[in-house]
């Protein structure tokens, strides 16, 4: 028999707990690195280190106390993983991770890798910016390139009036792209071990103020859009060289999709796998880290995922305590709880849109 092995996660929140849950589940152990004391998975992972991500040594010291190494935090960087990667078992590496951590570099090397993307542009200046709306006109949106601000960095651009606006955004390295007037978003998970891909099915995505709100699965696409979206993002996945999980957020719009953008960890818009699949995002993510053949994920049925913020944590409870079939609440345990922090979700197995809407949506906070 093979000795139990450890995952090491670097991140601790939502999604570690998911992934250490569905490590305990397949006989793994769990340790953790979060810089906050009270992070959600470090109630349920069997090893912790508090520690920043850009600490070497924490870092380090994760890799040490694991045999396979993953993240579920996407701003590692890369001067504290590269040296890492040579010397430890992080299977999933630091190119995906390099490759989404800026949007410009992200949305090339979609394109070079055959998937459409909106129009878009560097930009740097004010100059470029004009030039950039002349070129791409507008509605257009313009965000900062790295991330790190919360799902913040972002302004739509309308009027000249917005273009004022958002020049103090400029004083760090932006993007500016084409407004798509997008039907719906939708999202892919996928798995790879390097031979096979494993993808999970399609989601349409709703947010609310730039935050995933629900997510209705199946995603009602016809089958031949499905079918390409499938074979282009496992296509994408092969010829970048990706292992373990990537998820890609796309807009769909008159029967074709773009690239918005990706993700190589547990998606929050593939949590209704855990009880609206025969397999989920964190147990294929865990099966990949743990050298075990992936399983081909199915929907058990039309499932709606809602996103718990701050404000509807109450009325979660409530909704746990009540007990109705095929309703999953999930809390994570955060100890302060914010607006529009995501505090749970609620997974609705066997729920179509209408009837959530009709049943479920006057729960919630509008
Ligand atoms: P992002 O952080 O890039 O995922 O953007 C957050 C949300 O803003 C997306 O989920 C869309 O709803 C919206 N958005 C972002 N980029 C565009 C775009 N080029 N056209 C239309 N809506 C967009």
């Amino acid at each position: 028999m093979n000795a139990t092995k450890t995952i090491g996660i670097i991140g601790g929140g939502q999604l570690g707990l998911m992934i250490a849950e569905q490590a305990h589940l397949l006989g793994a152990r769990v340790v953790c690195l979060d810089p906050a004391a009270d992070a959600p998975a470090f109630a349920v992972c069997d090893d912790r280190i508090v520690g920043r991500f850009d600490d070497p040594q924490a870092v380090e010291e994760l890799c040490r106390r694991a045999d396979v190494v993953t993240y579920e935090f996407e701003n590692v960087p890369g001067d504290i993983l590269i040296p890492l990667v040579e010397r430890y078992n992080i299977p999933q590496g630091y190119r995906p991770l390099y490759d989404s951590q800026d949007r410009l570099r992200e949305k090339d090397n979609a394109r070079n890798n055959g998937l459409l993307t909106p129009r878009y542009a560097a930009v740097d200046d004010e100059a470029s910016l004009r030039a950039a709306v002349s070129s791409l006109g507008l509605p257009a949106v313009l965000k900062t390139r790295t991330l790190g601000y919360d799902g913040h960095g972002q302004a739509v651009l309308r009027s000249e009036e917005d273009i004022l606006r958002a020049l103090p955004m400029l004083t760090v390295p932006c993007i500016l792209e084409e407004f798509v007037p997008f039907d719906f978003e939708a999202s892919i998970v996928m798995v790879s071990d390097g031979r096979q891909v494993v993808s999970f099915p399609v989601g349409r995505n709703v947010h609310r103020d730039g935050i995933l709100d629900l997510c209705f699965v199946p995603a009602e696409m016809s089958d031949e859009l499905l079918g390409r979206m499938k074979q282009l993002s496992a296509e994408f996945m092969r010829r970048c060289g990706y292992e373990g999980i990537l998820a890609i957020e796309y807009f769909v719009r008159d029967g074709e999709f773009y690239f918005n953008e990706m993700a190589p960890r547990p998606h929050n818009s593939g949590h209704y796998t855990i009880e609206g699949c025969t397999t989920n995002q964190f147990r294929e993510l865990v099966r990949y880290l743990l050298g075990m053949p992936l399983e081909e994920p199915r929907l058990v049925a039309p499932t709606v995922m809602k996103n718990i913020l701050g404000q509807d944590l109450e009325e979660a409870r409530r909704i746990a305590a009540e007990g109705h079939e095929g309703v999953y609440v999930h809390i994570y345990g955060k100890t302060e709880s914010r607006p529009k922090r995501k505090m749970g979700h609620i997974t609705f197995v066997g729920m179509t849109p209408e009837r959530y809407e009709r049943e479920w949506s006057d729960r919630f906070v509008r």
